[in-house]
């Protein structure tokens, strides 16, 4: 095992406590690690924030790497990411509904390199990103984390109509030939070079789409889903409230004004040509 502080030069920090709490740059830290994940790690984070459009980070938080605790985590061999922070903008993982496009992109990323990534749908994965090496990287379909990715990235980032349950079935299978086909992506996706491939593309799609601007057609999708969310005795009253904006006449004249910008045609063609 080995201490570290910082992966390629990104600060490590610690943002768990009562006077650093979850959601804050937190402080530097050392962790021990095992030192053959953390040359998977340090391949993972360099991809990831070479095709990341908002470049290398000032600085990451972690939950930890080492804990002692029976899994990968006991051999300092997992790694869990709560936040990442850019200069003028920060990746909160709870903030999932808000940034599906930078997350999923990140995510892609990932999941070239780690076997295993629980993400914001797995159960108590909300706040992080758990990432390990106890699997090899391929796509298994009876992988709940890795169906919940792929049903994600088929809805937020594809925007098919599909349901986010983390099971592999009929639907699934279908949308996935559909969206394959567009990306001049073979199948099965089960073969590790088809689901390579897809990762990759997925990734670079998803970073695109995010680089373009977000409309308030867009925010206001966000805010829909967080009020779908919401307990049934709030639910109603702030939907009544948010229609009675919408169904105002001069609402309507100006979000006539913006097109949806998720351009995604374009995109795809841009990425695979
Ligand atoms: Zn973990």
């Amino acid at each position: 095992m080995k201490t570290i502080n910082q992966v390629n030069g990104i600060p490590l920090h610690y943002a768990r406590l009562t006077n650093h709490p979850y959601g804050t740059r937190g402080q530097q830290r050392n962790f021990l690690i095992d030192e053959g994940f953390l040359n998977t790690l340090q391949k993972a984070l360099q991809e990831v924030f070479e095709h990341c459009p908002l470049g290398i980070p000032e600085v990451l938080t972690t939950a930890g790497i080492f804990v002692d605790k029976p899994g990968q985590h006991g051999h300092g061999k997992a790694f869990d990411i709560d936040a990442i922070f850019w200069n003028n903008e920060t990746l909160v993982t709870t903030n999932f509904i808000h940034q599906k496009e930078l997350y999923l992109g990140i995510e892609s990323f990932l999941r070239k390199h780690f076997g295993i990534v629980l993400n914001y749908y797995y159960p108590n994965h909300k706040d992080h990103w758990h990432v390990d090496t106890s699997v090899p990287v391929d796509y298994n379909e009876s992988s709940k984390s890795e169906t919940l990715y792929l049903q994600l990235v088929l809805k937020y980032i594809y925007r098919e109509e599909i349901l986010v349950d983390g099971i592999w079935g009929r639907q699934t299978s279908g949308v996935v030939k559909e969206v394959f086909e567009k990306l001049g992506i073979k199948t099965p996706i089960t073969t590790k070079a088809n689901y390579l491939k897809f990762l990759d593309s997925t990734g670079k799609i998803a970073f695109k789409l995010y680089e373009q601007k977000t409309s308030p057609r867009h925010l206001l999708n966000n805010l829909t889903e967080v009020i779908e969310g919401l307990p049934q005795q709030n639910k109603l009253a702030v939907r009544e409230a948010l229609n009675s904006f919408l169904d105002h006449s001069e609402t309507a004249t100006w979000l006539d004004d913006f097109e949806d910008v998720h351009d995604l045609e374009s995109v795809i063609e841009e990425i695979i040509t």
